[in-house]
């Protein structure tokens, strides 16, 4: 963790951070002024590789190690925060993983990490940030969701659970904590070029490409540039809503008869 700061740096903390979307949006939230602190879970190479992207561009930011599954060292990441930056401005849950099974088959242990991994870490790192960002009166969480919460892919019913409950959680903290300077909202991208998607099978991209309106799949840097938006001031009246960045695909699937059949 670094020196101890002055205290006049916006921070800002992207879980998840050490490639993909959580990369983007370190990137662009560093370009923007913020210090960032780029957490990762086991990939050191790529989270040293967001920090020289960051730095190249003239930003700041620190690593730290922290697996948000586990609530004591979420507890520990945001001490040491805290302890060297004595405040918290932005917080991003990106981290999140996915165990694509079909519920028959679908093993406990898939279950479980994608629930821990995709809504427990939104809650710990979210209980540790309240605090600081009502205290100081000022604060933006931003969770990132996904498209899934709001169309049903088979295969992930751990997935679009943790999903879907993200967005209830969201919403009713965005309510307890309006009045206390603290908005939360949810970015929640449909397909989005990285590694998590880029392992798809061809044909499961041709058909992820069909469905979608404008006939593309998001780049992390656009999604990057929208939770930057929305964690900013220009963005002071937005709070509890879940921003969907589809390509206009749940929006408009049911106009398009998009809907693939014997799914
Ligand atoms: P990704 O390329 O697989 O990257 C996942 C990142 O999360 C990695 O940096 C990984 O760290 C980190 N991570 C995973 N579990 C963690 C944990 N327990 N603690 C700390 N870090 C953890 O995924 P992505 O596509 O960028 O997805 C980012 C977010 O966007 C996820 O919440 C995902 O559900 C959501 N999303 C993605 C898409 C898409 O099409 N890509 C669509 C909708 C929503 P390590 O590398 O260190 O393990």
């Amino acid at each position: 963790m670094a020196e101890p700061d002055r205290g006049d740096t916006p921070v800002a903390l992207v879980t998840g951070a050490s490639r993909g979307l959580g990369r983007a949006i370190a990137v662009e939230l560093a370009g923007r002024g913020q210090h960032v602190i780029v957490n990762y879970k086991t990939n050191r190479r790529e989270a040293e590789e967001t920090l020289s992207q960051i730095k190249e561009r003239g930003g700041a930011a620190t690593l730290f190690q922290a697996d948000v599954s586990r609530p004591d060292q979420v507890q520990a990441m945001f001490q040491a925060v805290f302890k060297a930056h004595r405040r918290l401005d932005i917080l991003v849950n990106n981290a999140g993983i996915t165990r694509d099974e079909y519920f028959l088959t679908m093993r406990q242990q898939s279950w479980d990490e994608v629930i821990a991994s995709d809504l427990g870490a939104v809650l710990y790192c979210c209980k540790m940030a309240v605090g600081l960002m009502a205290g100081a009166r000022r604060g933006v969480i931003v969770n990132i969701g996904s498209s899934s919460a709001l169309s049903a892919r088979p295969g992930q019913v751990n997935y679009g659970t943790a999903k879907s409950a993200l967005l209830g959680f969201s919403r009713t903290l965005a309510r307890e904590l309006a009045g206390k300077g603290v908005r939360v909202l949810v970015v929640a991208p449909g397909f989005t070029a990285t590694p998590m998607t880029e392992a798809l099978p061809r044909e499961v991209i041709r058909e992820t490409l069909a469905r979608i309106p404008l006939g593309r799949w998001s780049l992390p840097r656009e999604i990057a540039r929208a939770v930057a938006f929305f964690a900013s001031d220009a963005a002071r009246c937005y709070s509890g809503q879940t921003i969907v960045i589809d390509g206009g695909r749940t929006a408009l699937e049911q106009e398009y008869g998009l809907q693939v059949q014997g799914e």
